[in-house]
């Protein structure tokens, strides 16, 4: 093992790490992944809290994810999407059509580039309509989109971005509606509307010159879980409605079923609408990837309008989308799609995260109570707080504490989270809790 790490130290430029803390602090050296645990090449075990950076849905290693690709590998591996089609790619874009009320799949390979492509459409989009000058974005303060440069200018993550500042293109935060950030008494809903006419009054200044709003639907994961109330997202729908704006949902992070339904949007209240009836609440644009192939492959897709797709639809070559990469609709990683999204319908997943989500929230009750936790809350298969001392260096410290306890957990400053796969079950909650109880007891940590 001490010989993986020295040549991973040597080999690999790891991500988001100051390689230098590798020395104290070296990363686990994982031989193999069993249902929702980590195992290392000394054959410890690590329950994987946190699914490997929010990716994983069911579990390393799932008899059925292998078994689709194992069968697309006997198929086709890859070939180009531009001048080819194959099944899989249609059958994820139908299916995909059917769950978001939108179509029209375009894929990336990972988070990033759906922002990318989404940022583009929308621009594109309005060049197309006759109005070039419509091309600036807005996001919320503390949002995260990625970080290649297109993403990091609409995220707003100052250890990410200000690095890279002069880089990047401007773009506009208005207030999140973070609910820690309530006035004292102040429910979480009217904060998010006194947050929306922020909005209101940005959009009715600038909304000539702008293309799009992006928001993290309900939670801003890399913000540090923060939670939302879902009425600011049928406010944001109708003021992007009222003043001509699109609305990208990146649902990245919090899609596929995190928050308790299959995408984050479908719990915002529908929308009255003047006439009669109401409107389903439905982003212009939604970006996916992460849990979408259940973290065995890089995936992702944006999906969009009728409306917006007859934009482009054209004899003209540049009034089309004329953008990609390389893997576009990669097979292998369709049919693991494919195969996630049969384990949701056959398992009947979102209803019974339901009521495993009640059940987790009850395990953790102690960790909820605890004197140290502030702002304990939970959505869906996200549980977060904040730990009031936390001091510099907490994030790494509980970290390791964790690892020594057999749970992997990585803190986003002062914030512990857990996000675990579909497939944890209540005893390994109850070790996980364990695990925190026995790190928040510690006045080292
Ligand atoms: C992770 C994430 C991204 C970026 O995805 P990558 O695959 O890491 O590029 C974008 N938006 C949100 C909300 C994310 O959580």
């Amino acid at each position: 093992m001490d010989d993986l790490l020295s040549r991973t130290r040597a080999a690999v430029w790891h991500p988001c790490t100051q390689m230098k803390q590798l020395e104290a602090a070296p990363p686990l050296a994982i031989a193999r992944g069993e249902g929702a645990w980590l195992i290392d090449t000394a054959g410890r075990r690590y329950l994987d809290a946190i699914s490997s950076w929010w990716v994983n849905l069911f579990g390393h290693c799932n008899p059925r994810i292998n078994a689709a690709i194992t069968d697309q590998l006997g198929k086709i591996e890859h070939v180009m999407l531009a001048g080819a089609t194959h099944e899989p790619v249609v059958a994820l874009s139908e299916r995909l059509a059917a769950l978001t009320g939108l179509g029209h799949a375009f894929y990336g390979s990972d988070g990033a580039s759906a922002t990318e492509i989404a940022l583009k459409m929308s621009a594109h989009y309005w060049r197309n309509a006759g109005r070039p000058e419509k091309n600036g974005f807005i996001s919320l303060k503390n949002g995260y989109h990625g970080e290649t440069l297109g993403a990091l200018s609409v995220t707003d993550i100052p250890l990410f971005k200000d690095t890279y500042a002069p880089l990047l293109r401007h773009s506009v935060q208005v207030p999140t509606p973070d609910m820690r950030l309530a006035a004292a008494g102040e429910s979480a809903e009217a904060f998010a509307l006194r947050c929306a006419a922020v909005l209101e009054a940005h959009l009715a200044e600038h909304a000539a010159t702008t293309a799009a709003f992006i928001v993290e639907p309900l939670v801003q994961g890399a913000a540090g879980m923060a939670m939302y109330h879902p009425a600011y997202l049928t406010r944001a729908r109708a003021l992007c409605d009222r003043y001509q704006v699109h609305l990208i949902a990146d649902e990245i992070a919090v899609g596929f079923g995190r928050t308790g339904t299959m995408f984050a949007f479908e719990q915002a209240p529908p929308l009255p609408l003047a006439e009669s009836g109401i409107k389903t609440v439905r982003p212009d644009f939604i970006c996916l990837s992460k849990g979408i192939t259940g973290g065995y492959l890089p995936l992702s897709a944006v999906l969009t309008t009728d409306d917006i797709y007859a934009a482009f639809y054209d004899d003209a070559t540049a009034r089309g989308f004329l953008h990609s990469h390389s893997y576009t609709g990669n097979p292998l990683a369709c049919r693991a799609a494919l195969a996630v999204l049969d384990i949701f319908q056959h398992d009947q997943v979102i209803a019974a995260n339901q009521i495993k989500s009640i059940e987790f929230t009850r395990i953790l009750a102690e960790v909820a109570t605890h004197p140290r936790v502030r702002h304990f809350r939970q959505l869906g298969m996200i549980w977060a707080f904040e730990v009031a001392d936390a001091g510099a260096g907490f994030s790494d410290r509980f970290h390791q504490a964790a690892l020594a306890q057999g749970v992997f957990m990585r803190p986003i400053g002062r914030t512990v989270y857990a996000m675990p796969p579909y497939v944890t079950n209540a005893d390994e909650m109850r070790g996980l809790a364990d695990a925190v109880l026995a790190c928040l007891d510690d006045p080292a940590i």
